[in-house]
């Protein structure tokens, strides 16, 4: 089953850069998978990358393309052609069982028919780097928050002022004029409009600042996410501008190695009569 993101994508960015096939892409409204490059992780991790990022939880298996941990890791080794997948590979079909062997992405046949080894080889490529786990707070699930009551569920105290027990009685029950029975010694008591404004007061009072604070609290972690993912995007982009400079750099300095490279055999440059240029 690949993975989808749903209508909830507040386009934040954070799963593009954790998914090891490149599925992930800006669409014209919200990101956006291809089905056709998601392995589900499989092959690479034993969860969903950019459903462990997501901060709305919007990259969901899609129902209506369902595939086999098989027909994935199939996916997963002919994207990655380089990349030697062991029997044990990462898989979130997995998930729970022994834990698989180390790293695979590793070259394929990496010492395969090579020519005579020159006495100095040059480095091997550093492996390419496996998306970083993002930090903890952006896994944390979405808040439980405390379930607000229905305003006729709660259960307002009486004391009978005859008896002296108490009792309790919906707000419905409290409109001016009606009257609540004592269920212990059945004197009635009369609700006077001092009673039924200071009920309806504390209710109204707690609806309101219940709402504003939720509000308030979900706006500002709001904001903060927005700010930390912008952060983490400039951090991204300055560091991909770097990679690129030095990749231009190392271009040149190697074009320049060669260009002054006096060849053996190499024809000496005609001198000007004067002995310059
Ligand atoms: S499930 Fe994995 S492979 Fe599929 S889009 Fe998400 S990160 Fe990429
Ligand atoms: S992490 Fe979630 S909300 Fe952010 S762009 Fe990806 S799918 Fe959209």
């Amino acid at each position: 089953m690949a993975t989808m993101i749903t209508g909830e994508c507040i386009n934040c960015g954070a799963c593009e850069p954790e998914c090891p096939n490149n599925a992930i892409s800006q669409g014209e409204e919200i990101y956006v998978i291809d089905p056709l490059l998601c392995t589900e992780c499989v092959g690479f991790h034993d969860h969903e990358a950019c459903a462990a990022v997501c901060p709305v939880d919007c990259c969901v298996p899609d129902p209506n393309n369902v595939e086999t941990e098989g027909a994935l890791i199939a996916r997963a080794r002919a994207l990655h052609q380089d990349v030697d997948f062991s029997e044990n590979f990462e898989s979130r079909f997995r998930k729970g069982a022994e834990k698989p062997a180390a790293a695979t992405a590793t070259p394929k046949k990496a010492e395969a028919a090579q020519p005579a080894a020159p006495a100095t080889p040059p480095p091997a490529p550093p492996p390419q780097s496996q998306p970083s786990r993002a930090p903890a707070e952006v896994e944390e699930p979405a808040p439980a928050f405390v379930e607000l009551p229905d305003i006729d569920s709660w259960e307002i105290p009486v004391r009978c002022f005859k008896c002296g027990e108490s009792y309790t009685s919906r707000p419905k029950h409290f409109t001016i004029g009606n009257v609540l029975w004592c269920p212990h010694c059945h004197k009635s008591m009369v609700v006077k409009d001092n009673l039924n404004f200071q009920i309806r007061t504390a209710l109204k009072e707690f609806y309101d600042k219940w709402e504003c604070d939720l509000v308030e609290f979900q706006t500002r972690r709001e904001k903060e996410l927005i700010e930390f993912r912008a952060r983490r995007k400039k951090d991204l982009d300055n560091f991909l501008a770097q990679q690129k400079r030095d990749l231009q750099a190392t271009k040149n300095r190697l074009q320049n190695i060669s260009d002054s490279y006096d060849a053996p055999g190499r024809p000496a440059r005609k001198r000007s009569l004067l002995g310059w240029g």
